[in-house]
C-alpha cells in the first residue's frame, strides 16, 4: 500500500516545519551539560590565574626578567601584578562566565538577549557563556571593534 499525495505533502510540511523551528528550549540534560561545561571552564580560568599568582609570588624569578620590567615592576605593589596579570580578556571571560552560571539556573537561559530567540543548542554548546544568537552577535561583534 502507498501513501497518497495528501499524505506525502503531509509528511513534508511536518519535516520542514520541524527544520524551521529554532527556539526549542533547552531540556534539563541540556542545560546540566552546559553548566558542567561552564564550570570546568571557571576552575580552568581559575587555575590559571593561580598560576599567574605563583609565578608572580616566585622568588626564583630570573634576575634578567626582573631587569628588564623593573620599570614597571617598581610602581605595583603584589596585588597589582596579580592584577596585571590577569588580562582583559581573562576577566571579561570570568565574568561572563560565572554570570552565565547564574542565568543558566533560570528560564532566560539560552535565550538572545537582543531577540529573544533561543540560541540554538550547538552554538551554547560551544560557547555556553553567550548572549547572543547568531544573527545579533554578528552586528553586535562589528560594532564593537576597535
Ligand atoms: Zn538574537
Amino acid at each position: 500500500m502507498s501513501l497518497s499525495s495528501s499524505d506525502e505533502r503531509l509528511i513534508r510540511n511536518i519535516k520542514s516545519k520541524k527544520e524551521n523551528i529554532i527556539s526549542t528550549p533547552l531540556t534539563q540534560e541540556q542545560r546540566s551539560e552546559l553548566s558542567n561545561t561552564l564550570r570546568a571552564q571557571l576552575n580552568a580560568l581559575n587555575r590559571q590565574v593561580e598560576a599567574h599568582r605563583q609565578v608572580l609570588s616566585n622568588d626564583d624569578y630570573p634576575q634578567a626578567e626582573i631587569e628588564q620590567n623593573t620599570e614597571d615592576a617598581a610602581q605595583h605593589s603584589d596585588d597589582d601584578e596579580v592584577e596585571a596579570a590577569l588580562s582583559d580578556i581573562d576577566r571579561q571571560e570570568l565574568s561572563s562566565i560565572s554570570r552565565a552560571l547564574e542565568r543558566i539556573k533560570g528560564d532566560d537561559y539560552g535565550l538572545c538577549v537582543d531577540c529573544g530567540r533561543q540560541i540554538p543548542f550547538d552554538r551554547l554548546e560551544r560557547e555556553p557563556q553567550t548572549l547572543r544568537c547568531l544573527s545579533c552577535e554578528a552586528p553586535y561583534e562589528l560594532s564593537s571593534t576597535p
